[in-house]
């Protein structure tokens, strides 16, 4: 038993460049594999850490870097999405998950409702209240949600490399996907390798539906992402491709 005082002077979410003239807000649910210490690695082994089933691996950094060569805001959670998952709503089975792929995590087995309210009010809350608080001082905004998926899962390869997610709402994801000529290389496909049904669109319906803002979803394959030349090739076409998409929504919403 564990009988050191919580440490609490962590910080829960990131934000960078609150004020920005762009309407554009990048966020981050899977930024950071951080789990604070009065958790104890959540009994996790120490070869699974910093494994993806903790955080995206290389998500914040292509995050931070399109972010800023969009001139967007950043939000980035900065607290590992096993402690909880603040792209899942509090009644979701995994958004405190006691099993995620094939590593067991024992710290998140048999909570009781109490613990998983606790988990709720300290991690989730304050990330949900951030985000809001940030989209509400802007006019119009626009979400770019940013994430990364494993290569390979429950032992199956997988082919896709950037996936092009959204919900209801696919305004902008489908002018993405009508032109990704600077990604012609590259496997890029509608809602792989999830989509809404497996809950990933939270972030989405939670806060870009109900106002009616425009909004997507990009998942793109860790191994992409491995290094800093990679995640830097990786923010130079997705932030043109963002950037001209976003041109050709607004132009079509200018002739309505
Ligand atoms: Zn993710």
């Amino acid at each position: 038993m564990n009988h050191s005082v919580p440490t609490l002077d962590y910080t829960l979410v990131e934000v960078r460049n609150a004020d920005v003239a762009s309407p554009l807000v990048v966020i981050c649910e899977h930024a950071s594999p951080f789990i604070p210490p009065e958790f104890d690695h959540l009994g996790l082994a120490a070869s699974d850490r910093e494994s993806h089933v903790v955080w995206d691996p290389g998500a914040n950094a292509l995050a931070t870097r399109l972010a800023s060569r969009l001139d967007a805001t950043l939000i980035n959670s900065k607290i590992s999405r096993l402690v909880y998952d603040c792209n899942r709503p509090p009644d979701a089975h995994d958004a405190i998950p006691a099993r995620s792929e094939t590593v067991d995590v024992p710290g998140n087995a048999d909570l009781t409702a109490e613990e998983r309210a606790d988990r709720v009010e300290r991690f989730y809350r304050p990330f949900r209240e951030t985000v809001a608080s940030v989209l509400n001082r802007k006019t119009d905004p626009i979400l770019v949600t940013v994430h990364s998926f494993t290569p390979i899962y429950y032992g199956e390869r997988r082919e896709v490399e950037v996936g092009v997610l959204h919900d209801n709402d696919a305004r902008l994801a489908d002018v993405l996907l009508s032109d990704f000529a600077g990604l012609a290389s590259m496997i890029v496909r509608r809602n792989e390798p999830y989509g809404p049904a497996d809950g990933v669109t939270h972030t989405l319906k939670e806060h870009a539906l109900p106002g009616g803002h425009l909004n997507v979803m990009l998942e793109v394959r860790n191994d992409l992402l491995a290094d800093e030349v990679a995640q830097s090739a990786m923010a130079v076409m997705l932030s043109d491709w963002l950037a001209q998409a976003l041109a050709k929504v607004e132009a079509r919403a200018c002739k309505v």
